[in-house]
């Protein structure tokens, strides 16, 4: 569209990042209420090892509008992040993930599944960070060995001896770290070595790549090697097709998210399927 005039391009350019930041006003004006009015919820997306059990989710946020209807987090987190809106909406996740996995405590099926909550990088860096997660778990009676935390590695980049120190401190009470969209930012080999992780996540990108007959190695052949070197878990992302899957346990990799297995449902609809109390329990 934008091609078809050349002469009006730059113009047309510029009308068009106006009218993103105006959007991103709103939403932000929207966001800020949202969080406190009950708009926000957690999906859960399975996590299945070797037999395609479930072992576990990831809880990824959701934000219906009453108007735009469901707006994805690729969309509002940025704008979060950028705002400082990033704390409140952590915060509320890290409390509706907990109270969840408080609630699994009552289920002899739900209680032995692990949860993993997206934590951004200024919410792990807020001073009190340690004592906020000590609180809710407290409050909500989650059991600290169940819960993952999935950080990203340009957390790694700004504040390295403080990210490790305060790491350390939730390790200590029981909670597991993973290490999200691997291969896609720029951790040095070096300083991967010195973090108390558990597990690294396999980047969607890196297992979209896979087919049956290849022939190059793939960069996901690479990471599973690495953390295998590195004595950590490996869990591969977006996982679309049975081929995937099959090349990823030849691989080595034997823990899996992605739309092959489950898309993210909503968490009451997780706990249904996976409860005592389901009929299709396998
Ligand atoms: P992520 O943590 O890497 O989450 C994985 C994303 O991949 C999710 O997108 C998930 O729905 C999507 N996905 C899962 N399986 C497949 C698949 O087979 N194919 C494809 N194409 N996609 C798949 P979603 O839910 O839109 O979240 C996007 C990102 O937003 C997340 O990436 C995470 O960085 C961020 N996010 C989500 N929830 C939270 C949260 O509670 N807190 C923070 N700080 N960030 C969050
Ligand atoms: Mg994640
Ligand atoms: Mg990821
Ligand atoms: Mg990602």
């Amino acid at each position: 569209e934008a091609k078809r005039q050349r002469d009006g391009e730059p113009k047309r350019f510029c009308a068009v990042l106006e009218q993103k930041l105006e959007e991103d006003i709103t939403l932000e004006r929207e966001l800020r209420l949202a969080i406190d009015s009950g708009a926000l919820s957690l999906h859960l997306q399975p996590q299945v090892g070797a037999q395609h059990e479930v072992i576990g989710a990831e809880a990824l946020v959701r934000w219906h509008h009453p108007q735009k209807g469901m707006i994805s987090p690729g969309r509002f987190i940025p704008i979060a992040e950028h705002t400082g809106l990033i704390l409140p909406l952590g915060a509320w996740v890290l409390k509706e993930g907990c109270r969840l996995l408080g609630e699994w405590q009552h289920d002899t099926r739900l209680r032995d599944l692990k949860l993993s909550l997206n934590v951004s990088v200024r919410q792990f860096q807020q001073p009190d960070f340690v004592e906020q997660v000590t609180t809710t778990l407290r409050a909500t009676g989650a059991p600290p060995e169940r819960l993952t935390l999935e950080l990203t590695e340009s957390l790694l980049m700004s504040d390295p001896e403080g990210t490790i120190d305060k790491m350390q401190r939730l390790r200590q009470l029981g909670i597991r770290f993973a290490l999200d969209d691997f291969g896609t930012g720029y951790s040095s080999l070096a300083y991967l070595k010195s973090l108390p992780l558990d597990t690294l996540k396999i980047d969607i990108a890196f297992v979209k790549d896979l087919t049956l007959d290849m022939q190059a190695t793939p960069i996901a052949a690479t990471i599973i090697a690495l953390a295998e070197s590195l004595g950590l878990d490996v869990i591969a992302e977006g996982v679309e097709t049975a081929d995937q899957s099959t090349v990823l346990a030849r691989l080595g990799c034997h823990v899996y998210q992605g739309y092959f297995f489950s898309k993210p449902a909503p968490a009451a609809e997780f706990a249904r399927l996976n409860s005592d109390s389901s009929p299709t329990a396998s």
